[in-house]
Protein backbone atom coordinates (compact mmCIF):
# COMPACT_ATOMS: atom_id res chain seq x y z
CA UNK A 1 0.00 0.00 0.00
CA UNK A 2 1.11 3.90 -0.58
CA UNK A 3 0.54 5.53 2.31
CA UNK A 4 2.45 9.11 1.07
CA UNK A 5 -0.58 9.48 -1.87
CA UNK A 6 -2.34 12.55 -0.73
CA UNK A 7 -5.78 12.58 -0.31
CA UNK A 8 -7.69 14.76 -2.43
CA UNK A 9 -10.08 17.64 -0.02
CA UNK A 10 -13.55 16.22 -1.71
CA UNK A 11 -16.08 16.96 0.50
CA UNK A 12 -15.88 18.74 3.80
CA UNK A 13 -16.78 16.25 6.19
CA UNK A 14 -14.58 12.91 6.05
CA UNK A 15 -14.22 9.91 8.78
CA UNK A 16 -11.19 7.49 9.55
CA UNK A 17 -11.43 4.55 10.69
CA UNK A 18 -8.39 3.26 13.12
CA UNK A 19 -8.43 -0.13 14.81
CA UNK A 20 -5.72 -0.85 17.62
CA UNK A 21 -4.02 -4.10 18.02
CA UNK A 22 -5.08 -6.53 20.90
CA UNK A 23 -2.92 -5.46 23.69
CA UNK A 24 -0.94 -7.93 25.97
CA UNK A 25 -3.65 -8.61 28.37
CA UNK A 26 -5.93 -9.63 25.42
CA UNK A 27 -3.35 -11.91 23.55
CA UNK A 28 -2.55 -13.60 27.19
CA UNK A 29 -6.37 -14.31 27.59
CA UNK A 30 -6.65 -15.72 24.29
CA UNK A 31 -8.64 -13.15 22.81
CA UNK A 32 -9.31 -13.04 19.21
CA UNK A 33 -10.13 -10.04 16.95
CA UNK A 34 -13.60 -9.51 15.16
CA UNK A 35 -11.99 -6.92 12.74
CA UNK A 36 -11.51 -8.43 9.25
CA UNK A 37 -9.57 -6.18 6.92
CA UNK A 38 -9.61 -6.97 2.89
CA UNK A 39 -5.61 -6.38 1.55
CA UNK A 40 -7.28 -4.46 -1.69
CA UNK A 41 -9.48 -2.36 0.13
CA UNK A 42 -7.99 -0.13 2.54
CA UNK A 43 -11.09 2.10 3.32
CA UNK A 44 -13.26 -0.76 3.87
CA UNK A 45 -13.61 -3.42 7.25
CA UNK A 46 -15.71 -6.13 8.21
CA UNK A 47 -16.95 -7.01 11.75
CA UNK A 48 -17.45 -10.53 12.02
CA UNK A 49 -19.99 -11.60 14.86
CA UNK A 50 -19.91 -14.67 17.13
CA UNK A 51 -22.36 -16.44 14.71
CA UNK A 52 -19.75 -15.47 11.88
CA UNK A 53 -22.20 -12.74 10.10
CA UNK A 54 -20.22 -10.30 8.66
CA UNK A 55 -21.10 -6.38 8.67
CA UNK A 56 -18.95 -4.27 6.32
CA UNK A 57 -18.55 -1.05 7.11
CA UNK A 58 -16.89 1.87 4.45
CA UNK A 59 -14.58 4.69 5.44
CA UNK A 60 -12.75 7.56 4.06
CA UNK A 61 -9.74 5.43 5.13
CA UNK A 62 -9.27 2.38 7.74
CA UNK A 63 -6.68 2.37 9.47
CA UNK A 64 -5.34 -1.05 10.28
CA UNK A 65 -3.45 -1.98 13.76
CA UNK A 66 -0.09 -2.24 12.27
CA UNK A 67 -0.14 1.43 10.78
CA UNK A 68 1.73 3.95 12.86
CA UNK A 69 1.36 7.84 14.31
CA UNK A 70 3.19 8.52 11.06
CA UNK A 71 0.89 6.80 8.63
CA UNK A 72 -2.06 8.37 10.40
CA UNK A 73 -0.64 11.77 10.28
CA UNK A 74 0.01 11.92 6.33
CA UNK A 75 -3.61 10.96 5.80
CA UNK A 76 -4.48 14.10 8.32
CA UNK A 77 -1.87 16.36 7.36
CA UNK A 78 -3.77 18.51 3.96
CA UNK A 79 -6.72 18.79 6.58
CA UNK A 80 -4.90 20.71 8.87
CA UNK A 81 -2.37 22.53 6.80
CA UNK A 82 -5.82 24.28 4.94
CA UNK A 83 -5.81 26.14 8.32
CA UNK A 84 -2.94 28.09 6.92
CA UNK A 85 -5.70 28.85 3.52
CA UNK A 86 -7.90 30.30 6.17
CA UNK A 87 -10.24 27.45 6.65
CA UNK A 88 -11.62 26.47 10.47
CA UNK A 89 -11.01 22.82 10.65
CA UNK A 90 -12.39 20.20 13.11
CA UNK A 91 -10.68 17.27 14.24
CA UNK A 92 -12.26 14.66 16.27
CA UNK A 93 -11.24 11.19 18.36
CA UNK A 94 -14.68 9.30 18.70
CA UNK A 95 -14.56 6.03 20.28
CA UNK A 96 -15.03 3.56 23.77
CA UNK A 97 -12.63 4.18 26.24
CA UNK A 98 -9.30 2.50 25.82
CA UNK A 99 -9.81 2.58 21.92
CA UNK A 100 -6.80 4.92 21.46
CA UNK A 101 -8.21 8.40 21.04
CA UNK A 102 -5.83 9.97 22.96
CA UNK A 103 -2.96 7.70 21.11
CA UNK A 104 -4.21 9.35 18.05
CA UNK A 105 -4.37 12.63 19.29
CA UNK A 106 -1.91 13.38 21.57
CA UNK A 107 0.17 10.18 21.54
CA UNK A 108 3.16 9.36 23.88
CA UNK A 109 6.82 10.81 23.84
CA UNK A 110 7.85 8.01 21.62
CA UNK A 111 4.72 7.42 19.41
CA UNK A 112 3.71 11.49 19.00
CA UNK A 113 0.20 11.75 17.96
CA UNK A 114 -1.36 14.24 15.66
CA UNK A 115 -1.68 17.27 18.13
CA UNK A 116 2.44 17.64 18.24
CA UNK A 117 2.37 16.74 14.42
CA UNK A 118 0.20 18.88 13.40
CA UNK A 119 2.25 22.20 15.48
CA UNK A 120 5.20 20.48 13.95
CA UNK A 121 3.90 20.76 10.03
CA UNK A 122 2.28 24.31 10.48
CA UNK A 123 5.30 25.63 11.82
CA UNK A 124 7.86 23.91 8.84
CA UNK A 125 4.38 24.81 5.98
CA UNK A 126 3.80 28.43 7.27
CA UNK A 127 7.63 29.28 7.50
CA UNK A 128 8.35 28.74 3.96
CA UNK A 129 4.95 28.93 2.13
CA UNK A 130 5.30 32.76 0.86
CA UNK A 131 7.85 35.60 0.97
CA UNK A 132 5.20 38.34 1.90
CA UNK A 133 2.59 36.13 4.19
CA UNK A 134 3.43 36.22 7.93
CA UNK A 135 1.86 33.86 10.20
CA UNK A 136 1.73 33.57 14.31
CA UNK A 137 0.31 30.61 16.06
CA UNK A 138 -1.54 30.28 19.39
CA UNK A 139 -2.42 27.22 21.71
CA UNK A 140 -5.11 26.81 23.82
CA UNK A 141 -6.70 24.17 25.62
CA UNK A 142 -9.42 23.54 26.93
CA UNK A 143 -11.98 20.51 28.88
CA UNK A 144 -15.92 20.46 29.06
CA UNK A 145 -17.06 18.25 31.78
CA UNK A 146 -20.61 18.28 32.84
CA UNK A 147 -21.18 20.75 30.70
CA UNK A 148 -18.87 23.33 32.19
CA UNK A 149 -15.92 24.85 30.37
CA UNK A 150 -12.59 24.54 32.52
CA UNK A 151 -8.96 26.35 31.35
CA UNK A 152 -5.90 23.90 31.10
CA UNK A 153 -3.32 26.40 30.35
CA UNK A 154 -4.15 28.55 33.60
CA UNK A 155 -1.63 27.19 35.93
CA UNK A 156 1.09 27.23 33.13
CA UNK A 157 0.22 30.40 32.12
CA UNK A 158 0.31 32.57 35.80
CA UNK A 159 -2.55 34.34 35.02
CA UNK A 160 -5.75 34.16 37.22
CA UNK A 161 -8.17 31.49 36.23
CA UNK A 162 -11.52 33.02 34.67
CA UNK A 163 -15.24 31.72 34.74
CA UNK A 164 -14.86 30.27 30.83
CA UNK A 165 -18.25 30.43 28.59
CA UNK A 166 -19.31 31.13 25.23
CA UNK A 167 -20.32 34.47 23.97
CA UNK A 168 -21.04 35.30 20.47
CA UNK A 169 -18.86 38.33 19.02
CA UNK A 170 -19.57 41.14 16.92
CA UNK A 171 -18.82 39.18 14.01
CA UNK A 172 -21.23 36.53 14.98
CA UNK A 173 -18.45 34.02 15.74
CA UNK A 174 -18.41 31.55 18.77
CA UNK A 175 -15.39 32.86 21.35
CA UNK A 176 -14.76 31.89 24.98
CA UNK A 177 -13.32 35.00 26.10
CA UNK A 178 -10.56 34.87 28.57
CA UNK A 179 -9.35 31.65 27.17
CA UNK A 180 -5.32 31.54 27.82
CA UNK A 181 -4.08 31.79 24.26
CA UNK A 182 0.03 30.87 24.76
CA UNK A 183 2.10 32.37 21.50
CA UNK A 184 4.29 29.38 20.44
CA UNK A 185 7.00 29.60 18.68
CA UNK A 186 8.38 26.32 17.62
CA UNK A 187 8.28 22.76 18.31
CA UNK A 188 10.45 22.67 21.24
CA UNK A 189 7.65 24.40 23.63
CA UNK A 190 4.63 22.72 22.34
CA UNK A 191 5.67 19.20 23.12
CA UNK A 192 6.04 21.03 27.06
CA UNK A 193 2.65 23.02 26.69
CA UNK A 194 0.65 20.23 25.33
CA UNK A 195 2.15 17.85 28.43
CA UNK A 196 1.51 20.41 30.94
CA UNK A 197 -2.60 20.98 29.65
CA UNK A 198 -2.77 17.28 29.67
CA UNK A 199 -1.52 17.06 32.94
CA UNK A 200 -4.21 19.80 34.02
CA UNK A 201 -6.92 17.63 32.61
CA UNK A 202 -6.96 15.16 35.33
CA UNK A 203 -6.10 17.66 38.23
CA UNK A 204 -8.59 16.55 40.67
CA UNK A 205 -9.40 13.22 40.19
CA UNK A 206 -8.15 9.92 42.12
CA UNK A 207 -8.39 8.39 38.87
CA UNK A 208 -6.79 9.98 35.88
CA UNK A 209 -7.90 7.58 33.68
CA UNK A 210 -11.06 7.62 34.57
CA UNK A 211 -12.10 11.68 34.60
CA UNK A 212 -10.19 11.71 31.37
CA UNK A 213 -12.71 9.54 29.77
CA UNK A 214 -15.51 11.19 30.54
CA UNK A 215 -14.75 14.83 29.42
CA UNK A 216 -13.91 16.38 26.39
CA UNK A 217 -10.16 17.45 25.66
CA UNK A 218 -9.78 20.34 23.15
CA UNK A 219 -6.45 21.68 21.99
CA UNK A 220 -7.36 25.22 19.63
CA UNK A 221 -4.66 26.12 17.33
CA UNK A 222 -5.04 29.88 16.37
CA UNK A 223 -3.45 30.66 13.46
CA UNK A 224 -3.09 34.49 12.54
CA UNK A 225 -1.46 34.92 9.39
CA UNK A 226 -0.54 38.67 7.95
CA UNK A 227 -0.25 40.15 4.36
CA UNK A 228 3.12 42.00 4.36
CA UNK A 229 1.88 43.64 1.08
CA UNK A 230 -1.72 44.95 1.96
CA UNK A 231 -1.54 44.40 5.40
CA UNK A 232 -4.60 42.19 5.45
CA UNK A 233 -5.05 39.62 8.62
CA UNK A 234 -6.82 36.18 8.50
CA UNK A 235 -7.58 34.36 11.48
CA UNK A 236 -8.62 30.82 11.75
CA UNK A 237 -9.01 27.98 14.22
CA UNK A 238 -8.01 24.30 14.03
CA UNK A 239 -9.66 22.27 16.79
CA UNK A 240 -7.88 19.05 17.74
CA UNK A 241 -10.41 16.88 20.08
CA UNK A 242 -10.51 14.39 22.18
CA UNK A 243 -13.70 13.42 22.98
CA UNK A 244 -15.42 11.88 26.39
CA UNK A 245 -15.68 8.00 26.03
CA UNK A 246 -18.94 7.04 24.03
CA UNK A 247 -19.38 3.62 25.84
CA UNK A 248 -22.79 3.61 27.23
CA UNK A 249 -22.06 2.90 30.68
CA UNK A 250 -23.31 0.06 32.91
CA UNK A 251 -27.11 0.20 34.94
CA UNK A 252 -25.82 -0.90 37.86
CA UNK A 253 -22.71 1.71 38.06
CA UNK A 254 -25.15 4.78 37.15
CA UNK A 255 -26.14 6.61 40.37
CA UNK A 256 -25.45 10.18 41.79
CA UNK A 257 -22.29 12.00 40.10
CA UNK A 258 -22.10 8.97 37.59
CA UNK A 259 -25.37 9.32 36.44
CA UNK A 260 -25.19 12.73 35.48
CA UNK A 261 -22.09 12.82 33.80
CA UNK A 262 -23.38 9.79 31.67
CA UNK A 263 -25.79 11.83 31.04
CA UNK A 264 -24.20 15.29 29.71
CA UNK A 265 -21.93 12.55 27.87
CA UNK A 266 -24.61 11.03 25.97
CA UNK A 267 -26.38 14.39 25.18
CA UNK A 268 -23.32 16.04 23.46
CA UNK A 269 -21.83 13.11 21.46
CA UNK A 270 -25.34 12.68 20.22
CA UNK A 271 -25.34 16.58 19.80
CA UNK A 272 -22.13 16.25 17.68
CA UNK A 273 -23.37 13.14 15.91
CA UNK A 274 -26.62 15.46 15.01
CA UNK A 275 -24.84 18.24 13.82
CA UNK A 276 -22.65 16.61 11.47
CA UNK A 277 -24.70 14.72 10.23
CA UNK A 278 -27.11 17.36 9.60
CA UNK A 279 -24.27 18.91 8.03
CA UNK A 280 -23.68 16.05 5.70
CA UNK A 281 -27.26 16.09 4.44
CA UNK A 282 -26.75 19.54 3.88
CA UNK A 283 -30.54 20.43 6.10
CA UNK A 284 -31.05 23.93 6.71
CA UNK A 285 -31.32 23.90 10.40
CA UNK A 286 -28.59 23.07 12.16
CA UNK A 287 -28.48 22.36 16.02
CA UNK A 288 -25.37 23.74 17.78
CA UNK A 289 -26.84 25.08 20.91
CA UNK A 290 -27.88 21.09 21.50
CA UNK A 291 -24.40 21.28 23.97
CA UNK A 292 -21.38 22.91 25.05
CA UNK A 293 -19.16 21.01 22.69
CA UNK A 294 -21.09 22.12 19.78
CA UNK A 295 -21.84 25.50 20.54
CA UNK A 296 -18.25 26.15 20.90
CA UNK A 297 -17.97 24.86 17.64
CA UNK A 298 -20.14 26.22 15.96
CA UNK A 299 -17.65 28.44 13.72
CA UNK A 300 -15.43 25.80 12.99
CA UNK A 301 -18.12 23.39 11.95
CA UNK A 302 -20.36 24.20 8.29
CA UNK A 303 -19.87 26.32 5.59
CA UNK A 304 -16.34 26.05 3.92
CA UNK A 305 -15.06 24.27 7.33
CA UNK A 306 -13.25 21.14 7.32
CA UNK A 307 -14.15 18.21 9.65
CA UNK A 308 -12.47 14.88 10.09
CA UNK A 309 -13.45 12.24 12.76
CA UNK A 310 -11.90 9.41 13.57
CA UNK A 311 -13.67 6.49 14.93
CA UNK A 312 -11.63 4.58 17.36
CA UNK A 313 -12.54 0.65 17.27
CA UNK A 314 -11.16 -2.25 19.60
CA UNK A 315 -10.44 -5.34 17.17
CA UNK A 316 -11.27 -7.49 20.86
CA UNK A 317 -14.17 -10.10 20.92
CA UNK A 318 -15.22 -8.69 24.22
CA UNK A 319 -15.84 -5.32 22.76
CA UNK A 320 -17.61 -5.74 19.76
CA UNK A 321 -21.57 -4.21 20.72
CA UNK A 322 -19.43 -0.86 21.29
CA UNK A 323 -17.50 -1.32 18.11
CA UNK A 324 -21.18 -1.83 16.62
CA UNK A 325 -22.25 1.34 17.96
CA UNK A 326 -19.32 3.38 17.32
CA UNK A 327 -19.10 2.16 13.95
CA UNK A 328 -23.11 2.86 12.88
CA UNK A 329 -21.97 6.44 14.86
CA UNK A 330 -19.25 6.97 12.41
CA UNK A 331 -21.43 5.67 9.22
CA UNK A 332 -24.41 8.16 10.38
CA UNK A 333 -22.34 11.23 9.77
CA UNK A 334 -20.51 10.36 7.12
P1 LIG B 1 -8.66 6.15 24.96
O1 LIG B 1 -8.08 7.54 24.99
O2 LIG B 1 -9.58 5.95 23.80
O3 LIG B 1 -9.31 5.76 26.26
P2 LIG B 1 -5.91 5.32 24.93
O4 LIG B 1 -5.37 6.24 23.88
O5 LIG B 1 -5.63 5.68 26.34
O6 LIG B 1 -7.49 5.11 24.72
O7 LIG B 1 -5.39 3.86 24.57
C1 LIG B 1 -5.48 2.77 25.46
C2 LIG B 1 -4.16 2.00 25.45
O8 LIG B 1 -3.92 1.40 24.18
C3 LIG B 1 -2.97 2.91 25.70
O9 LIG B 1 -2.03 2.22 26.48
C4 LIG B 1 -2.41 3.17 24.32
O10 LIG B 1 -1.04 3.49 24.34
C5 LIG B 1 -2.70 1.86 23.61
N1 LIG B 1 -2.94 2.07 22.16
C6 LIG B 1 -4.03 2.65 21.63
N2 LIG B 1 -3.97 2.67 20.28
C7 LIG B 1 -2.80 2.08 19.95
C8 LIG B 1 -2.14 1.78 18.71
N3 LIG B 1 -2.70 2.12 17.53
N4 LIG B 1 -0.95 1.17 18.75
C9 LIG B 1 -0.40 0.84 19.93
N5 LIG B 1 -0.95 1.09 21.14
C10 LIG B 1 -2.14 1.69 21.15
MG1 LIG C 1 -8.18 8.94 26.53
Amino acid sequence: RLYNEVIELKGNIRVFCRCRPLNADEISNGSTSVVDFDPSQENELQIISSDSSKKHFKFDHVFRPEDNQEMVFLQTMPIVTSVLDGFNVCIFAYGQTGTGKTFTMEGTPENRGVNYRTLEELFKVSNGRSSFMRYELFVSMLEVYNEKIRDLLVESSNQPAKKLDIKQSAEGTQEVPGLVEAHVYGTDDVWELLKSGSRARSVGSTNANELSSRSHCLVRVTVVGENLINGQRTRSHLWLVDLAGSERVGRIEVEGERLKESQFINKSLSALGDVISALASKTAHIPYRNSKLTHMLQSSLGGDCKTLMFVQISPNAADLGETVCSLNFASRVR
